[in-house]
């Protein structure tokens, strides 16, 4: 498999829009090359495109080279451009197995891109053999998320494996979740595969969604391509200079994580425990995935005491279930008490 043949034609011919500050190199004090207000102070200087500086934080928290390393605004971003990169409009194809995060089928439909649907097995893992016998030679991207929306479980690594082998094409594997589990990243497999692509996010164990920040990993030639055809100024002044402070600050983020995960134990035995919950599913993320009795009962009395949690009751195989994501101690009692009345 050749990644720059699975390119789209026009975008392997693209010539990408030169910024000012990608032609300019070295020092400089004074700066007229591109358009800005001298004037005002913080924020009048058009940010680092390729954001140098954050790259090389996260390239040693993650132990992987900047070259293998997009940021998008949101993961969402990184979505949308793969598609964009490597799928042409009414013709090739993604696969997308059920049920999972909704923006990969959004981000296809925005770009019309046909949707291979597979289910998930019934205990929510990625069948290898249907996914094989359901691709054609259209199909370029396959998305996996693992820790998976809404299940909470993580993908058998084998399995995962056997596509990479199999698939002439790009295997996606979102790790939204990943710090909130048990099991090592995929980025431990970047060099063995060419065609693995991995997400994270800053959105979730860092807690920074309001910032928009979702990180790339795969091989340069990959990300070569995303950079190529991102927005110039994706990722904003605010945004990289907040996510800098936050290195500084990572033993913080890490007991916040301990907490939701500690939350996590204790919310799945409180909810094990209660007459009207079918069954709560084993999680690796943020959330807990409830099957109730009466699912719809508990969503509309929930949110008249000023409660929301996530419907995924007409979800294929989430018959009855509602996602609940672990909030601070307090605000789980308050659940616990409002669902202990029902
Ligand atoms: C929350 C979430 C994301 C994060 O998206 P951002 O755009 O980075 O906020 C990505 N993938 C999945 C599966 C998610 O649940």
């Amino acid at each position: 498999m050749s990644i720059e043949q699975l390119i789209r034609p026009n975008i392997r011919k693209l010539k990408p829009y030169s910024s000012a500050r990608d032609e300019y190199e070295g020092k400089a004090s004074v700066f007229l090359d591109a358009n800005e207000n001298p004037f005002n102070t913080s924020y009048n200087r058009y940010p680092d495109p390729l954001q140098k500086e954050l790259k090389g934080q996260i390239a040693l928290l993650k132990d992987v080279k900047a070259n293998q390393i997009f940021l998008g605004n949101g993961s969402d971003e990184a979505i949308d451009l793969l598609i964009r990169a490597f799928c042409e409009p009414g013709i090739d194809q993604v696969l997308i197995p059920q049920p999972t995060y909704g923006m990969y089928q959004v981000s296809a439909d925005i770009n019309n891109v046909n949707v291979i649907e597979v289910p998930l097995s019934k205990a929510f893992d990625v069948e290898t053999d249907v996914i094989l016998k359901a691709i054609t030679d259209k199909t370029k991207l396959i998305f996996l998320c693992s820790p998976n929306n809404p299940t909470g479980n993580i993908f058998s690594t084998d399995k995962i494996i056997a596509l990479l082998k199999n698939f002439n094409g790009l295997v996606i594997v979102d790790e939204a979740y990943i710090d909130f589990a048990e099991s090592p990243s995929f980025i431990t497999q970047l060099l063995n595969f060419e065609n693995l692509v991995i997400l994270q996010t800053f959105s979730k164990a860092w807690g920074l969604a309001g910032l928009r920040l979702g990180m790339c990993f795969a091989n340069s030639q990959i990300i070569a391509v995303l950079n190529k055809i991102k927005p110039p100024y994706n990722i904003n002044t605010v945004t990289q200079s907040i996510v800098l402070e936050q290195f500084q600050n990572h033993s913080h983020i890490q007991k916040n994580k301990a907490e939701i995960v500690n939350q996590r134990q204790l919310l799945f035995r409180e909810l094990a425990g209660l007459k009207i919950v079918a069954h709560v599913f084993p999680s690796n993320a943020n959330f807990l995935l409830v099957k109730f009795n009466d699912s719809r009962e508990v969503y509309s009395t929930l949110l008249q005491k000023g409660i929301v949690v996530r419907d995924r009751s007409n979800v294929i195989l989430c018959d009855g279930c509602l996602r609940i994501t672990l909030g601070t101690p307090s605000e789980n009692k308050i659940l616990l008490t409002e669902l202990n009345k029902l």
